[in-house]
């Protein structure tokens, strides 16, 4: 297959992640993961530039692009609505970003194209129903149903990250306390471990290395995600009875770390019947998900396209 690469872009809270996309979910070109600038259009101009021009110079066409935002759009004007701990994106026009040669011919949230990515392609492939949890720097979340993807009435479902697990805990800049993002996003483990240590931590991945040297505290910060995690994920699987939960984001590199306590938290506070249902895994596509997702979301029912207020096409798995 040669023709018909769609452009991904996946805008993250502090990264910007893009590639080519082919229908299979390959990328035949570059992936690239960089820092978010300040001026995101100009910055997604030039990115765009470079992987379309790579692409012509190999004789390969790019049809389209699909943006993926960290937050809720507005599905009456495409504009980001909710972009808790991304508030500069507040009012953002992704549909509007001038991409040079191509257009924007969809937008979704940054977690049902990850979701959707896993989905099509990696760890929740086939699946009727699943759970998608994104644990970077805050905690996203994404739901297939009935083999479409959940939107909710103003777009917002699967929001597993704001799920209030301590009423009393942590502000959280969606306005709620003690959500499951405060206590167990890759943002809480480094602040927890920093709390405790002194030590000035620049993100879990630091953890992460004290921890496989043997850092105890380091492990107990993981352990403590671990637990949060499958309280949460426990909470959603009796409200889903989802097939499968697909834990991805930046964290799940750390897998090793906290996904055996995530996963027997989940199933001993689930109800039995639905813990024993779903397996629970860690994603497949790693950094590429949201990427892969953002191109094929033109799928998926949470769009919100360039000439319509909003699409709905039912996914299907060829
Ligand atoms: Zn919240």
């Amino acid at each position: 297959m040669t023709a018909g690469l769609t452009l991904g872009v996946d805008i993250g809270g502090t990264s910007v992640r893009a590639g080519l996309v082919r229908a299979d979910g390959e990328m035949p070109g570059p992936f690239l993961d960089v820092p978010r600038a300040p001026d995101l259009p100009r910055q997604l101009a030039a990115m765009a530039d470079g992987l379309i021009g790579s692409a012509s110079a190999a004789g390969l066409r790019v049809t389209g692009a699909g943006i993926a935002v960290p937050g809720s759009l507005d599905p009456r004007t495409g504009l980001v609505s909710s972009a808790p701990g991304a508030e500069d994106l507040l009012g953002l026009d992704p549909a509007g970003i001038d991409l040079g040669p191509v257009d924007v011919t969809h937008v979704v949230n940054d977690a049902d194209a990850a979701l959707v990515g896993e989905w099509w392609y990696g760890a929740a492939r086939g699946a009727r129903s699943a759970l998608g949890v994104f644990v970077g720097t805050g905690v996203g979340g994404g739901v297939i149903a009935g083999g479409e993807l959940l939107v909710g009435s103003t777009g917002m479902a699967g929001e597993i990250g704001h799920i209030p697990l301590l009423p009393d805990g942590p502000p959280c800049p969606c306005g709620g306390h003690g959500c499951l993002q405060q206590l167990a996003s890759g943002t809480a483990v480094a602040r927890w471990y920093a709390e405790r240590t002194g030590e000035s931590v620049r993100g879990a991945s630091e953890v992460a290395a004290a921890a496989r040297e043997g850092d105890r505290l380091a492990q107990e910060a993981f352990a403590r995600a671990g637990q949060w995690l499958g309280t949460g994920v426990a909470t959603a699987l009796n409200l889903l009875n989802a097939e499968v939960v697909v834990v991805g984001g930046g964290m799940a590199a750390a897998w090793d770390l906290f996904g055996s306590l995530l996963t027997r938290t989940a199933r001993r506070l689930a109800m039995p019947g639905t813990a024993s249902a779903c397996r629970i895994v860690p994603a497949a596509l790693g950094r590429r998900a949201g990427v892969v997702g953002a191109a094929l979301g033109r799928h998926a029912p949470t769009a919100v396209a360039r000439a319509q207020p909003r699409q709905f096409v039912t996914l299907e798995h060829s």
